[in-house]
Formats: structure tokens, sequence, C-alpha cells
């Protein structure tokens, strides 16, 4: 379990070495960066900025991935994107590249809830989408789409209290703290958004 495993290794040598080739990626998709106003922009990047933060916090730098990456997000994201993955190309791409061909997307219109058995894929997707208007409603499900439209499998979930995702966060930094408090310290949904409401 990737939470013993961080543990264990943890102030030594070789946590690089062993523990980041068996940690999953977690990918925010740029995908419908020009679906936004240019405040929802600037948005989307702090919310980027701050998920650098939050990656720091539980794993490593390096495992969060921003797809999609175009030269407008770059002057707007005030933090080191050589520090993180960062990758021009679609996300399908950049999976192939990486060998992984099974991925978490985290949709608020999918049926099933995430749970324990998803956390061995090699990459969880969250959408780089901010809703200011109503303008993006279901944008996250075209993610997966694309992605399937290339032989990728999509498995989807979602994040919700008692099956209801209103009075879940939805904002990108807080969605991956959530799933970090999951997939590294092994907490139970509930309790994640709860510590971060
Ligand atoms: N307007 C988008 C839609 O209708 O699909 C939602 C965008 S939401 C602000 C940003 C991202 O956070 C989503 O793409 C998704 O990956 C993630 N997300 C937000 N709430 C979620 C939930 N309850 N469960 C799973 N993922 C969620």
């Amino acid at each position: 379990h990737l939470h013993k495993f961080k543990v264990i290794i943890r102030g030594n040598d070789l946590r690089e070495k062993i523990s980041q080739s068996k940690c999953p990626y977690f990918i925010i998709d740029l995908m419908h960066w020009d679906k936004h106003t240019e405040k929802e922009k600037k948005k989307v990047a702090l919310q980027a900025s701050q998920s650098y933060g939050v990656i720091r916090d539980y794993l490593w730098g390096d495992r969060l991935a921003l797809t999609w990456v175009n030269e407008e997000f770059k002057k707007l994201a005030n933090f080191p994107l050589d520090k993180i993955t960062s990758y021009e190309g679609p996300t399908a791409e950049f999976l192939k590249k990486e060998g992984i061909d099974e991925v978490v997307l985290l949709d608020p219109w999918a049926e099933k809830d995430l749970s324990k058995e998803d956390f061995s894929t090699g990459a969880f997707i969250i959408g780089g989408i901010v809703d200011t208007g109503g303008t993006k409603k279901k944008t996250t499900p075209k993610i997966g789409e694309e992605l399937e439209r290339v032989g990728i499998k999509v498995k989807r979930r979602k994040i919700s209290l008692r099956g209801d995702v209103i009075g879940v966060p939805d904002r990108i930094n807080l969605i991956l703290e959530l799933l970090l408090k999951m997939v590294v310290e092994g907490k139970g949904m509930d309790k994640a958004i709860l510590e971060v409401q």
C-alpha cells in the first residue's frame, strides 16, 4: 500500500528510486483551456500552482503532470514548471509515452464513487476546468471520451457525500488534496472531504 510505503522510506536516499516508479501520476488535463475567459484562465493557473504546493506535501513534484500546456498557460503559471511534469501535447500522447493504458478520471457526472479498488491505476485525471458561468457543463466526461477514442481504458469516478456531489468542493487543488488523502493516506472519502472543507 502506498501509504505504508511512503512512511517506511521517508528520509531514505532510496525514496526517489523505488517509490516514484510505483507511484501514479496525478494529471491536470488542460484540454478545455480555450473554453475559459481571461479571468477563468487566471483561476485555472492559480489552482494549478496551488496543486503544486499540495503534491509536494504528500508526494513528489514530478508526480503532478499537466497536459495540453500552452504558451498562455506558461505565462500565467507562477510556479516552476520544471519541478512538475509539464507536457505540451495531448493527454493520450503523454500516457502512451509513459506506457499507461488505463486511467481513473475524476468526474462529478460519473455513476460510481471512487473507491480503493481504483487506486492501483497508472494515472488519476482531474479536469483543468474552472466554472464561473454555466458554460462548461459536462466538459469532464469529454476528457474521458477523447482518451477512449484512442484506446485508453477510462474509469470514471466521482467524489460524493453519500451519493451526492453537492457539498463537495470542486476546485482543482482541493480535488487533488482529497484524492491524495484517500490514495496516499488511506483515509475514507467522508473524512477526506471534511478535512479539505
Ligand atoms: N464543469 C465541469 C463539468 O461539468 O464536468 C466540472 C469542472 S470542476 C470545477 C473541475 C474538475 O474537478 C473536474 O473536471 C473533475 O475532474 C474534478 N471534480 C470536481 N468535482 C468532482 C467530484 N465531485 N467528483 C469527482 N471529480 C470532481
